[in-house]
């Protein structure tokens, strides 16, 4: 139900906020029509415009389960470092990046899972987690700073719970114009599970963000302070890559070459030139969702669905609901049309 509504309140809103959006709904196919010339059989020499995503998919021999953030007793975690690597190896979790507040913490050396550095960087309200860092925090007030810092040193770097602590629309830490400012980071998190029920789903964000412009992946966190709290252990990024090492990690990455859930499973994501395929291990509903937030297709309870672009959409983002409400959220594909003859 919820998702219904959310769906419904980012067509409504970003149509008024965002001008990208007005009209998005009822125009696009109109356009796309409109705007493509008719063929002549005199016309030869013309090259003839291909619709292609630009994806971050590529397939690879396995997938790791992760933990992008969370805290340890080196900050306001109630674990030590040891004790929270443990407590995930146990949960299955094949890597976890410790993101203490600014503050760097060291490999416990937890046998059969893989650390990954990180820092959780605050200011405020405002929170950016690197990871694989390199160094101790650098103290910047400023998030684009922080962004920056974490690029210079090749650090994956998300924007951490931007409703939080209000919801939005109302008093969110990052107003739209705030995020649309920043530039040159990797992720934002889609989810939060430390979060209240109110703002731990940042899609309407991200949708804007999207229908601007802007390019992001999404991931899905505990943000965990207590191994034993009941939302700990519950989301992850599952990342595509050929062998359980911190370069393979970051390089899937780094290239958006994973998704983010909260307890629901993508098998496969298969895209060819124009057409997404995404099949699941249990049914589930499947949905596609194009800039300005609209589900252009829904699939329910179904083990696998396809999508072909028609040239309309900038971006589609995919969204997987189990029966039991979990769900996962595959990053943004870019639709290029491409000339060819
Ligand atoms: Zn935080
Ligand atoms: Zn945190």
């Amino acid at each position: 139900m919820r998702y219904f509504s959310l769906a419904a309140l980012a067509a409504v809103s970003l149509a008024a906020a965002w001008p990208s959006c007005a009209g998005a709904t009822k125009s696009s196919s109109v356009a796309q029509s409109q705007n493509t010339p008719a063929p002549t059989a005199t016309r030869v020499h013309d090259t003839i415009p291909m619709i292609v995503f630009d994806s971050p998919y590529e397939q690879r021999a396995q997938v790791y389960r992760g933990q992008l953030h969370a805290h340890t007793t080196n900050s306001d975690g109630t674990q030590s470092p040891a004790a929270v690597m443990t407590a995930y190896r146990a949960a299955g979790y094949d890597f976890v990046a410790i993101t203490d507040h600014n503050v760097h913490t060291s490999d416990p050396k937890v046998s059969g899972v893989l650390f990954i550095p990180g820092v959780e960087n605050d200011h405020g309200c405002q929170h950016e987690n690197r990871i694989d860092v390199g160094s101790i925090a650098p103290g910047a007030r400023v998030s684009q700073d922080v962004i920056d810092r974490a690029r210079s040193e090749g650090s994956f770097v998300q924007i951490n719970h931007p409703d939080w602590p209000g919801s939005y629309p109302k008093n969110p830490c990052w107003s739209d114009k705030a995020l649309l400012a920043l530039h040159d980071y990797d992720a934002v998190e889609v989810w939060n599970a430390s979060d209240d029920d109110t703002n731990n789903n940042a899609e309407i964000r991200i949708d804007t963000l999207l229908s601007e412009g802007r390019r992001t992946f999404l991931t899905a966190v505990d943000d965990c302070h207590d191994v034993r709290a009941a939302y700990c252990m519950t989301s992850s990024v599952y990342v595509f890559a050929n062998a359980l090492s911190k370069s393979e990690v970051m390089t899937g990455l780094r290239q958006g070459n994973f998704y983010a859930s909260s307890g629901a499973l993508i098998s496969e994501i298969l895209v060819d030139r124009g057409v997404i395929t995404v099949t699941v291990p249990t049914p589930s509903q499947i949905e596609f969702i194009a800039n300005c937030g609209r589900v252009v297709k829904n699939a329910p309870n179904v083990l696998g669905a396809n999508y072909a672009a028609n040239g309309s959409e900038k971006t589609i983002r995919m969204r997987v609901t189990a029966p039991n409400r979990r769900r996962a959220w595959t990053n943004p594909l870019y639709v290029v049309t491409k000339q060819t003859q």
